[in-house]
């Protein structure tokens, strides 16, 4: 930044207030299942969760006249309202002042493999009108004096197609969609989580009818439990943060991954995660991207005893490429396997985890300059490579120490750690390399739609991104898919369903009450807590972002025998209070195990190391190198060509998952799409159809 920006600016920017929502008024009748009575809501479709996707998703079908109603487990809770990073990115089309071509885009998202070339497509196509949306609603993008939104380039984008509003940009958008809700009257229940999709077979094929759901608000009767009867449910409950112990998603983010598994329905690329540098969600989960590293802190572990360690010199060669590759990592955020080859940016995170093994916290300090490196040269500005010393002379950041660089460049990030109780100005930051994002989730079509009919699935529960994906392509996917998911249902004209429920959704009802009953009654039972535990070690341990091949086969194994514990046995001693923990973690069982599942397969038909997972091997054919020769412990395997052109498809069956392979969708190319051909199939509705093609 090159003016000072006064405090009340940067304050609106990092604290964000959120908009009231009026109390939920839907009308409601009484549904008896066996011996208990259960408020039953009826809508058009259901959203559940309201992050950026599904409040875009809920706001996009009021606009089409649709009635739906959200249910979410905190209304401001989930990453896009709590999560953030030096400045979060928002990935889409126009780049460089010179517009921009919507297959090269294409291209760019799905540029790591395994992503759909439609869904890739109708992305990039669809960041203009989502964009354009969020802006309309009053999203801040900073723009220059003639409009033109202002770019940076950000991780796996080439050519600079990121913007952002700071380091809440997310927040903000959940702050304007949710404006928006509330203008339109869109009804909206703020604490009741789904914990079970309801489906029966209508004319021959089983599809989504509805939900149960516990409502904290009516905890006093039943737990809360209620059922909400729909003709179309979105699916847009976030990413699995509680899965690894090492995460730096908010507290709370269970996904929505258990709930689709358990209804049957395919997910896939599940052995796709993103890792990458953060502080803990045990103290502010935060992205340490961009700024926070490209100004060059002292990176240092410090042992038991209080003894500091100067851990990178032990890898890099000079000064110059250890500060450099701290630098990158601003760019270069997530772990990627092959850049911990050549002295690159990635071997910073391994280097990171060397030092948690040896059982040391890492620490960033923004008042030292890094110390020398194993050169004995010290820091220098005037001793930097080209990308780097260029990076920061166009930002005139070449104050002498890491904390006045950062003010310089970024006052958002001291001010955003001070609002969390850390002081950057004061003490070091301890920090590690945490799972961030899930990449891989429900199979959907090019319209978000599941496997099972009517249900959609936007943002991070969905599957869409492939391996990788640019850095900020995960929200513009969240506002595609909520957009297309809204496009599709109000297309279909769909009666407001019935009250009437037929005897397998009862069973489904009744079983699911049967759960929480037990959990309550019973002490011979597993301890939730134990079982979170087991599930976040073995994941951060086992299925991190260095990940054994050697282990992987027990750490499934294990994660299967507990899933089956807990469908066995269910779990005991749990308070009224408690009853939510019971689906949760009965979820995430079965997330942990589809997981590993799906990796162990990977792996078995000889996967190698992509995206942010590195395959340990000592058969590998890759092996990083520290300064004192190869880091043997750390041979990988390395990514196969083929493997991108396909993607692993899991699906739950009762007692055990089904792993298939399936190729990648193409799409016809858009250069045959005309105006004159193509209207037609446009006003008749041809266009929504399933298996339409553009001829
Ligand atoms: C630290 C961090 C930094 C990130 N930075 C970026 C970035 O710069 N750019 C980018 O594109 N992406 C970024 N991401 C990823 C991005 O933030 C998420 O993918 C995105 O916010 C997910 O949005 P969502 O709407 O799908 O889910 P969320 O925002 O997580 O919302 C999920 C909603 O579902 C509700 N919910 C959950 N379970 C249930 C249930 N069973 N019933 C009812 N409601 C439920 C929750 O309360 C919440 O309202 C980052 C993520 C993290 C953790």
């Amino acid at each position: 930044m090159t003016a000072p920006v006064p405090q009340t600016i940067l304050n609106a920017l990092t604290d964000v207030p959120m908009p009231s929502v009026p109390p939920c008024t839907v009308p409601e009748t009484v549904l008896r299942v066996g011996e208990v009575d259960l408020p039953l809501i009826t809508c058009g479709t259901l959203v559940v969760g309201s992050g950026a996707a599904g409040l875009r998703a809920a706001v996009e079908l009021h606009r089409r006249g649709e009635h739906v109603l959200v249910a979410s487990m905190a209304l401001y809770g989930g990453t896009s309202a709590c999560s953030g990073s030096d400045k979060q990115t928002l990935h889409t089309a126009g780049t460089s002042n010179r517009g921009d071509d919507f297959v090269a885009l294409a291209k760019a998202l799905g540029a790591g493999g395994c992503m759909d070339q439609d869904t890739a497509y109708v992305e990039a196509v669809g960041s203009l009108h989502t964009l354009a949306g969020l802006q309309y609603l009053g999203l801040p993008l900073p723009q220059d004096r003639f409009g033109a939104v202002l770019r940076y380039q950000t991780d796996h984008d080439e050519v600079g197609r990121a913007t952002s509003c700071g380091p809440r940009t997310s927040r903000l958008m959940v702050q304007v969609l949710a404006a928006e809700a509330v203008r339109l009257g869109i009804a909206l229940l703020k604490k009741c989580e789904v914990v079970r999709l309801l489906s029966e077979m209508v004319d021959g094929v089983e599809r989504v009818v509805g939900a149960l759901a516990i409502d904290q608000e009516r905890r006093a009767t039943n737990h809360g439990f209620m059922v909400i009867r729909c003709h179309s449910l979105v699916l847009a409950n976030g990413g699995p943060g509680e899965l690894y112990r090492d995460s730096v998603y908010p507290a709370h983010c269970y996904g929505g991954l258990g709930l689709a598994i358990e209804a049957g329905i395919t997910l896939t690329n599940l052995s796709e995660s993103q890792f990458g540098i953060g502080t803990r969600r045990t103290e502010f989960p935060w992205n340490l991207s961009g700024t926070y590293v490209q100004v060059m802190p002292y990176v240092f572990s410090r042992d038991a005893a209080g003894k500091e360690y100067n851990f990178l010199a032990e890898h890099y060669r000079t000064t110059r490429e250890m500060v450099s590759n701290v630098f990158r990592k601003g760019y270069q955020w997530p772990f990627h396997a092959t850049r911990m080859l050549d002295f690159g940016s990635s071997l910073v995170d391994l280097a990171i985890a060397i030092e948690s093994r040896r059982g040391r916290t890492v620490c960033l300090d923004f008042l030292r300059n890094p110390l020398p490196g194993a050169d004995g040269k010290p820091f220098s500005l005037a001793d930097l490579d080209d990308d780097v010393a260029a990076y920061l002379r166009n930002n005139d950041a070449l104050q002498g120490t890491p904390i006045e660089r950062l003010r310089r460049m970024n006052p958002l990030a001291i001010e955003l750690y001070r609002m969390h109780g850390h002081d950057l100005t004061r003490e070091p930051l301890p920090f590690n390399v945490n799972n961030q994002h899930m990449n891989g989730g429900v199979a959907v079509d090019l319209w978000n739609e599941s496997s099972l009919p009517g249900c959609f699935a936007v943002g991070e529960v969905a599957g869409t991104h492939g391996v990788t994906r640019p850095g900020g392509a995960a929200l513009n996917a969240g506002q595609v898919g909520g957009l297309r998911a809204a496009e599709q249902i109000a297309s279909r004209r769909q009666k407001m369903p019935g009250a009437e429920l037929d005897d397998a959704v009862r069973r489904q009802i009744g079983d699911t009450l049967a759960l929480a009953r037990a959990a309550i009654g019973r002490r011979d039972g597993l301890v939730i807590g134990t079982v979170r535990d087991e599930i976040q070690a073995r994941m951060s341990d086992s299925a991190g972002f260095l990940c054994e091949v050697a282990q992987l086969p027990g750490a499934l194994a294990d994660a299967t025998a507990l899933r089956r514990a807990v469908f066995a046995q269910g779990f005991a001693q749990v308070r009224p209070a408690q009853v939510i923990d019971v689906f949760r973690w009965r979820h995430l069982a079965l997330a942990s195990e589809a997981v590993l599942t799906a990796i162990v397969r990977y792996a078995g038909d000889g996967g190698g190391s992509r995206g942010a997972r590195a395959y340990l091997d000592p058969a590998g054919t890759s092996v990083p190198s520290g300064r004192n020769g190869p880091l043997a412990d750390y041979r990988f395997r390395v990514e196969r060509a083929e493997d991108r052109t396909r993607k692993l498809m899991v699906r739950w069956t009762g007692d055990g998952f089904i792993v298939e392979r399936q190729s990648l969708r193409t799409m016809e190319p858009p250069s045959g799409i005309f105006f004159e051909k193509n209207w037609g199939p446009f006003l008749t509705g041809a266009v929504y159809k399933p298996g339409f093609t553009h001829g």
